[in-house]
């Protein structure tokens, strides 16, 4: 969320953003409920005022037993009240409007935002490792899967639908390797590592962020509780409405876990095999920093850096893309996204997502952290995945393919593949 007063003030850089993001944002109508609810409260406030200093003298004057005073008065008073009450409810309306409004205004665009509308407007900033190259005929993940019995989607898509699966033996540990790799690099690099609710208040995805805009993206259960598509939301509200201590630099927090999404609008898209399920893992990082650009700038490079080196460690071969205007979230200010090499695709396939979001989250969530100087400030927040399966097994195993059908395993992994170096082929 932005500041109302400085949306008034930068209208314009506010309806770029929206164009830019293909976002609809209906800013006179908020400008101009904005000014209606000011002038209610103000009327509001006066009234109040008025009928609280009447009310002291109601009391001064039955004090006095000065009674036609008094009655003369309560009159005034009942007649407050009337208009008061119908001004108290214009104004709840207006305010309700105001908070629907504010929701739709999505976050700045940064100025090395590369313009475009789709994926194919991303820009290459950076591309690491070499591609490989195959003796024989390379299998895909799902005849890998099939062939050394370590993935299910048949029996997936029987028992729960389309976009779903079972990994099984070395599948379910290569999926349970790669996280806790994630995990043990990341508490080395000073996060704190969680496991978070995954069923959570409308409030928390609205003030994450993920609210109005991602509703058709996430399963709704009873009792007003949704089923997270990330822990990037409950990580962000752990300190919802709290001031926290950055006197000692900024709080990273990851968590590891499954997500859950409804993939709407996706259909047809990525259906056959691990790339697009409607369950999965992940271990996610999140960055709560003072509100300082360049430091959100080095937070940015760091996580992302802490993916790519999770990367190197499984031995992929990957490229970083800076992600354009159109295509990135509308609570973003600036996303890298890291792709790495499918052979099966014989393409980059994205499997990390970096992001600078400014004070946009902390607005929304009331996360705040006191200045030097002992002022109050909104803080920045930034997040990335640290690693997403199984879509990353898709590369993991076409990549790490050998020629007698046994999938290599990277040295990194094999304390959590119970020492195996490679997992044999049938
Ligand atoms: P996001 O949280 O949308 O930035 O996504 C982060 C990463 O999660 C992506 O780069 C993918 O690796 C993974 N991911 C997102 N959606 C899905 C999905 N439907 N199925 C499998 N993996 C996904």
């Amino acid at each position: 969320m932005l500041d109302i007063k400085w949306i008034r003030n930068h209208q314009d850089q506010v309806r770029e953003a929206a164009l830019q993001k293909g976002v609809e944002c209906p800013l006179e109508e908020l400008l101009e409920v904005e000014e209606k609810k000011r002038q209610l409260q103000h009327r509001v406030d006066q009234l109040r005022a008025e009928r609280n200093r009447s009310t002291a003298k109601i009391a001064k004057y039955m004090a006095e037993k000065n009674r036609p005073e008094a009655e003369e008065l309560k009159e005034q008073v009942r007649s407050w009240n009337i208009s008061l009450a119908v001004d108290e409810e214009e104004l709840g309306k207006y305010e309700e409007r105001f908070k629907e409004l504010m929701l739709t205004v999505p976050n700045l665009v940064s100025p090395q935002t590369p313009f475009g509308a789709t994926d194919q407007d991303n820009v290459v900033v950076k591309v690491v490792g070499e591609l490989p190259t195959f003796t024989f005929e390379p299998r895909d993940h799902m005849q890998i899967g099939e062939d050394l019995d370590i993935i299910d989607v048949p029996r997936g898509v029987k028992v729960a639908g389309s976009r779903n699966y079972y990994l099984k033996g070395m599948g379910l540990y290569l999926h349970r390797a790669v996280q806790q790799l994630a995990i043990d690099l990341l508490t080395d690099r000073g996060f704190t590592v969680m496991d978070v609710p995954l069923m959570v208040r409308e409030d928390t995805l609205v003030n994450a962020a993920f609210f109005p805009a991602g509703k058709d993206q996430t399963y709704e259960l009873d009792e007003n509780k949704w089923l997270v598509g990330t822990s990037e939301g409950p990580l962000i509200s752990y300190f919802a409405n709290e001031t926290v201590d950055l006197s000692h630099g900024p709080i990273q927090l990851a968590a590891a876990s499954n997500c859950f999404r409804k993939e709407a609008g996706s259909a047809g898209r990525d259906v056959r095999g691990l790339y697009r399920v409607h369950q999965f893992a992940k271990v996610e990082q999140v960055i709560v920093c003072e509100d300082d650009p360049a430091l959100a700038d080095q937070m940015l490079d760091q996580i992302t850096r802490n993916a790519e080196d999770i990367l190197d460690l499984l031995e992929l071969p990957y490229r970083i893309v800076a992600v354009c205007a159109g295509d990135m979230g509308a609570k973003n200010y600036k996303q890298y996204d890291i792709e790495t090499w499918m052979p099966s695709r014989n393409a980059y396939g994205e499997t990390h997502s970096s992001s600078s979001l400014l004070d946009f989250q902390a607005r929304r969530s009331g996360l705040r952290y006191r200045d030097e100087n002992g002022e109050l400030r909104y803080c920045y927040t930034l997040n990335n995945t640290a690693v997403a399966t199984p879509r990353i097994l898709i590369p993991l195993l076409e990549n790490h393919q050998q020629a007698d059908g046994s999938i290599y395993i990277p040295a990194a992994l094999r304390p959590y593949m119970r020492g195996l170096a490679a997992i044999p082929g049938n």
